[in-house]
């Protein structure tokens, strides 16, 4: 008889969540600490969380406690290809639907989820957690545990990185969206309300990292220079209001995410391009669904059971594969710098903007991933 049932390692938000999720069925969850020291200041991205990652949220009651200057809900989007009229806008309002996403601060849901986990009596954390029957890694793209556990993480990278900074803009942002394919380069501007509310945004740019490195050691006047030129000022005249990072970009999907005893969730399973905002609603996805197949598992089975793992692996198969496939498409389609792909990209998006059930079909897809 062991102490836990469960042991969680990684210490990011699926981790936490998932803790959450499984101390709420009652189960002994044993969860990796935060390492102490942490290299980097603050995490400056701003996350785009679809209806189901907020659902998923409000149930472990970790969306009501934020912060409400920490989430923000976009009402519409406008996309814009690299030909004048390219454009394609989605609204909340012509799909009937409350927000198309929430634009979530991610270190305030970081420090949200460490409460949360620090109050549960279900949940103890240690920096080894001790084993149980059922060992899931959380440990992100770099996990070390996938690693001795034998699985393969088939990787590709994108040869870009995104840069990720608060913006403050002077206009008020009325929950629109923007992004601009302009292959290579991708940018997208998410409505915000910090540092400033209701005049914010957060920036994720997708860059090669030649310039990736040029624009980061920019001085900030310089920087907000080649930032406005590239937004044509569509959201105003755009200011920094924070430090920049940037991130390497790479598609990765491990060879099995379950097995005797373990399950891999999150970014340790499955990362994805950000131009779509849907890695972290992935990795909630899994936790939904491991959480699920636990609460359903007959009184005989043991969490670590192998059949009932295989339930979990078999529920996140397809939307996995699906969202990983769209969004590797989309940046297929739009990084291309060949005039046919150009061409064809440009008059899509002129094309789908014009065709209602098709845009319905494609913000269905981004809401229920
Ligand atoms: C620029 C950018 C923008 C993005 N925007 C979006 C978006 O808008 N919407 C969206 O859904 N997704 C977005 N993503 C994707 C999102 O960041 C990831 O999918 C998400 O962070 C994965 O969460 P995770 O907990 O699985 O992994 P991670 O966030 O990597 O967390 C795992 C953590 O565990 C820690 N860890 C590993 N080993 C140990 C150990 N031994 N002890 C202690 N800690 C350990 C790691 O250091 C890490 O901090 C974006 C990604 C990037 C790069």
């Amino acid at each position: 008889m062991t102490a836990f049932d469960v042991r969680i390692l990684g210490s990011g938000i699926v981790s936490r969540s998932l803790a959450l999720a499984l101390a709420r069925q009652g189960l002994r969850v044993a969860l990796q600490a935060r390492p102490a020291t942490r290299s980097a200041g603050p995490d400056l991205r701003a996350y785009a969380l679809n209806p189901a990652s907020v659902r998923l949220l409000s149930e472990l009651r970790a969306w009501d406690t934020l912060p409400p200057d920490a989430r923000t809900a976009v009402h519409d989007m406008r996309v814009a290809g690299d030909a004048p009229g390219a454009r394609l806008e989605f609204s909340a309002f012509t799909q009937s639907v409350p927000a198309l996403a929430w634009i979530v601060d991610a270190a305030a849901l970081e420090a949200v989820l460490d409460t949360a986990v620090g109050f549960n009596a279900m949940v103890s954390l240690f920096d080894e957690p001790p084993t149980a029957p059922l060992t899931v890694v959380a440990e992100g793209k770099a996990s070390g545990w996938r690693d001795k556990l034998g699985v393969r993480f088939e990787q590709h990278s994108y040869g870009q990185r995104a840069i990720a900074a608060r913006l403050v803009c002077d206009r008020p942002h009325n929950g629109v969206a923007h992004q601009w394919f302009r292959s290579p380069d991708i940018l997208a501007l998410l409505p915000f309300d910090r540092p400033q509310p209701g005049h914010s945004f957060g920036l994720v740019w997708s860059v090669s990292p030649a310039e990736s490195e040029r624009l980061l050691a920019l001085p900030v006047a310089e920087f907000e220079a080649a930032l406005n030129e590239a937004c044509g000022e569509a959201a105003g005249r755009l200011t920094l209001g924070s430090e920049r990072a940037a991130w390497p970009l790479l598609l990765g999907r491990a060879s099995a995410i379950s097995g005797a005893g373990w399950a891999l969730v999150g970014d340790a399973a499955h990362v994805v391009h950000p131009l779509a905002g849907q890695g972290l609603n992935l990795g909630l996805a899994d936790v939904a669904a491991l959480a699920e197949v636990l609460a359903e598992r007959e009184s005989w089975r043991s969490p670590g059971d192998a059949d009932l793992l295989r339930r979990y692996a078999r529920r996140r198969v397809t939307g996995t594969w699906a969202m990983t496939q769209a969004t590797d498409g989309l940046w297929q389609l739009f990084a291309g710098q060949q005039p046919l792909l150009r061409e064809l990209r440009n008059r899509g998006l002129g094309l789908v903007n014009h065709i209602a059930p098709v845009k319905r079909w494609l913000v269905g897809q981004a809401l229920d991933s």
